[in-house]
């Protein structure tokens, strides 16, 4: 069988125009070239993914899961080459892909495989319903059979083929349209499955652009979606024309807040390492820093520092080589290039960066921005960069209203050495999740549901929710001995009716109007 790589090989040697050349973000090379699939294909992968699904589901929680777990293993042993297949297609480094997606990968693929069955046993209920008094009332996830994942180009595994692992141990096939900027991961992945005994149909990669994906909506019976949030309302509309769920994983731009009674040693550290990691392109990335007057000078000087010793560039040379990655998405260096010129033109002091890095590849200079306000686009929309902009705030009270002032409400963080007082702030953020003394975090915490308030999102990956999603509930009532017929069946009389009113009286009537 050909691997990945050949295959690539020759896709690129053969080369007609319904083909997608794939980009090396930190060198400007072309690195092979994919099929963008018609409708027509993707109705192909349907019919394949639909055949093999019953026999799928037949392995049972512990035959699915003993396929992950050799999947878990094979990335583990294969880490070395996954790891150089997502630099080259994102730019990142090494540490960025080592982190977020090999260490998301090893665990997600235990998690499930070790989790799904309890998530998604049968489970019996009590019903304080008198009518069903010794009937057995059961409550069962049936895996609503083919899936479709469409995912984002800033991690290839994580927020791709992450989101297909729960849905496979679920018992359903998958139909994964990666990102058209980063495809390589997610087909080397399946081959890797493949070596691990899943069976054909069961993962299949539908690799294309946008309208591959708008096509694979057409032939699903739910979507899992990772992307922005202009696409991701398109992607809520076809979901609802068709009338099938959709789960929407999207934009953010995540406030941190840093109190005065801060470690602001250990909030500089946060600040310069999660608003750069990945170099910018997470969704839960810092992008706003908020901190209080007393301590703003100080905490400005320690993160400019921390960030102007950050090196810049091309990682294909392994750990170590720089700090900051490339940007991955050419039109994203648009974005952070407009959103820095937007501050500085409305009064902003640019401290360190500023800049595109001349010469081969795509990168920016990793930046820090203040003497920024909410009339400027790089506090108030998503930038996606290395960039981070801090806003002196008078209070708390204030910090908190500005961070709520978003559309978005993905992640946010707290900074104070006080953890209750930093509890209660994190109560009063209207995001997904919010990290005391930290950020981040909760992603890596797959027992926690990690999902987006307001236009960040709708549904949740990871915990209970992050799997039951890729079911239907199905509710079983089972009645065994049982009279030929019941109380209220026909024909109505009034002693057995009146018997009845008084019954729902007894039951129900006997509280306060208070
Ligand atoms: P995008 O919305 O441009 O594309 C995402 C995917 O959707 C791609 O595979 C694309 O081909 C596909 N697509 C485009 N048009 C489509 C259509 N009409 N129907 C179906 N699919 C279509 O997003 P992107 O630029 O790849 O990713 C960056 C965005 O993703 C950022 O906003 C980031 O915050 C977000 N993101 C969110 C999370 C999260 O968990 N909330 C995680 C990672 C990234």
């Amino acid at each position: 069988m050909a691997t990945v790589e050949q295959e690539q090989v020759e896709a690129k040697q053969e080369a007609p125009s319904n083909l997608i050349e794939v980009e090396n973000p930190g060198t400007g090379e072309i690195i092979a070239t994919i099929p963008d699939l018609d409708a027509a294909a993707v109705a192909e992968l349907a019919a394949k993914g639909r055949a093999a699904q019953p026999h799928w589901e037949s392995y049972g929680f512990q035959g699915r899961a003993r396929v992950m777990l050799r999947a878990q293993k094979w990335v583990m042993d294969n880490a070395e080459r996954i790891t150089k297949t997502i630099v080259s297609e994102t730019g990142k480094t090494w540490e960025d892909a080592q982190l977020a997606e090999i260490g998301y990968a090893g665990n997600a693929f235990g998690f499930w495989a070790k989790e799904a069955e309890g998530f998604l046993a049968d489970e019996r209920v009590r019903s304080s319903q008198v009518l069903v008094l010794g009937k057995k009332l059961i409550l069962r996830h049936r895996p609503l059979g083919l899936i479709g994942v469409i995912g984002p180009w800033n991690y290839p595994f994580t927020n791709s083929v992450g989101d297909c692992i729960p849905a496979m141990m679920a018992g359903n096939c998958v139909i994964l349209k990666p990102s058209e900027y980063t495809p390589l991961t997610s087909m080397l992945i399946a081959e890797g499955l493949r070596e691990c005994g899943l069976p054909e149909g069961v993962l299949q990669i539908a690799t294309g652009r946008g309208a591959t994906g708008a096509a694979l909506i057409d032939q699903v019976d739910m979507v899992m979606f990772t992307g922005s949030t202009r696409t991701g309302r398109k992607v809520a509309a076809a979901a609802g024309e068709r009338l099938i769920p959709c789960s929407l994983e999207l934009g953010g731009n995540d406030p941190m807040i840093v109190c005065a009674d801060s470690d602001l040693e250990r909030a500089a550290n946060y600040a310069t390492y999660f608003s750069m990691q990945n170099a910018g392109q997470t969704c839960i990335s810092i992008e706003r820093v908020y901190v209080e007057e007393p301590v703003y000078d100080e905490f400005v000087q320690k993160v400019t520092e921390k960030v102007r010793a950050l090196r810049v560039g091309n990682s294909e040379g392994g750990y170590g080589t720089v700090e900051v990655g490339a940007i991955t998405f050419p039109a994203q260096l648009d974005v952070i290039r407009d959103h820095v010129t937007d501050a500085v033109d409305k009064g902003a002091r640019v401290l360190t960066g500023g800049n595109e890095v001349p010469g081969k590849g795509r990168f920016y200079e990793p930046t820090v921005v203040v003497d920024v306000d909410h009339t400027m686009r790089i506090m108030t929309e998503e930038t996606f960069g290395p960039t981070v902009p801090i806003m002196k705030v008078k209070d708390v009270d204030e910090a908190v209203r500005l961070s709520n002032d978003s559309q978005y409400g993905l992640g946010a963080s707290v900074f104070t050495k006080d953890a209750e007082k930093g509890e209660q702030i994190a109560r009063r953020l209207e995001s997904g999740a919010a990290n005391v003394n930290d950020a981040l975090i909760n992603y890596t915490v797959l027992e926690l549901p990690m999902g987006g308030a307001k236009e960040s999102g709708l549904g949740t990956r990871h915990g209970a929710g992050g799997i039951r999603k890729y079911c239907s509930q199905q509710a079983i009532v089972v009645t065994g001995r049982a009279m030929k017929k019941e109380l209220f069946m026909y024909p109505y009389k009034p002693r057995t009716s009146k018997f009845l009113a008084g019954l729902f009286k007894l039951l129900y009537g006997r509280g306060e109007r208070e």
